[in-house]
Formats: C-alpha cells, sequence, structure tokens
C-alpha cells in the first residue's frame, strides 16, 4: 500500500500543492501547527531521512531552502522551525520521509 503522501503525489488524494518540481513537492499540512505550515518531499517513497539517496536528498535540501522564504513570506512569519521526525519513536506518523516547515511568528511563545 503506498503511503497517503504517494497518493497525493500520484492525485489519488488531494491536498494543497505549494510547489512541485521533477522529483520534490511540497503542500499544506491538513493539521497545522501554525498558519502556513508547510509539508516537503520526496516524490519518490523512502521511509526515513537516511534511506534517501544522495541525489534526492540533496534535491530535498534544495527544495527546502528554496521554500522556506516563500512559506515565510507568505503569511508574514520571521522565523521557522524546520524539523524531520525521524522514526516511530521520534513522532513520525507518515512512513514517507517528509520535513515540516513551521512558520514562527514574533512573540508566539518560542519553541516547537
Ligand atoms: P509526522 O508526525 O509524520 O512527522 O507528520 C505527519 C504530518 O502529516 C502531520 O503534521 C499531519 O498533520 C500531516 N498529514 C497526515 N495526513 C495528511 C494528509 O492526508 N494530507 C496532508 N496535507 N497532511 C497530512
Amino acid at each position: 500500500m503506498a503511503s497517503i503522501f504517494s497518493q497525493i503525489v500520484e492525485g489519488e488524494i488531494p491536498a494543497r500543492v505549494v510547489y512541485e518540481d521533477e522529483t520534490t513537492m511540497a503542500f499544506l499540512d491538513a493539521n497545522p501547527l501554525a498558519l502556513g505550515h508547510t509539508l516537503v518531499i520526496p516524490k519518490e517513497e523512502y521511509e526515513r531521512l537516511n534511506d534517501l539517496p544522495d541525489d534526492l536528498a540533496s534535491d530535498l535540501y534544495d527544495t527546502l531552502q528554496k521554500l522556506i522564504p516563500v512559506v515565510e513570506e507568505a503569511v508574514d512569519a520571521s522565523a521557522s522551525n524546520v524539523a524531520f521526525n525521524n522514526g516511530e519513536a521520534a513522532g513520525q506518523e507518515v512512513p514517507h520521509v517528509h520535513g515540516h516547515i513551521i512558520p514562527r511568528f514574533e512573540g508566539d511563545g518560542g519553541g516547537p
């Protein structure tokens, strides 16, 4: 069974896609921790960050770098938490690598 994120890649499940290229995709989190909470994934399904082949890890990093300022600007945030939950015991619920971009705002309490 393909992961829920693979089903989004295939267009089988709707998502608010904010970016897509040949190897990566980004869409809004369905249960956002903050306005603009965005998930960035490799289109190909790997469970953990350390499973990614180097070229895909590089593509994913490039997309994250590109999108962090775009996401922050879109919601007028001044910073963001960028995080990967890597493995179930670390809180990873979807077994398909994804980076969280969680916008942060001045005076919002600090810390994830
Ligand atoms: P994790 O805990 O695995 O690091 O994060 C999984 C994230 O995926 C959660 O923040 C959750 O809200 C989000 N999520 C789970 N299912 C869906 C879905 O079907 N669509 C979208 N857009 N986000 C999802």
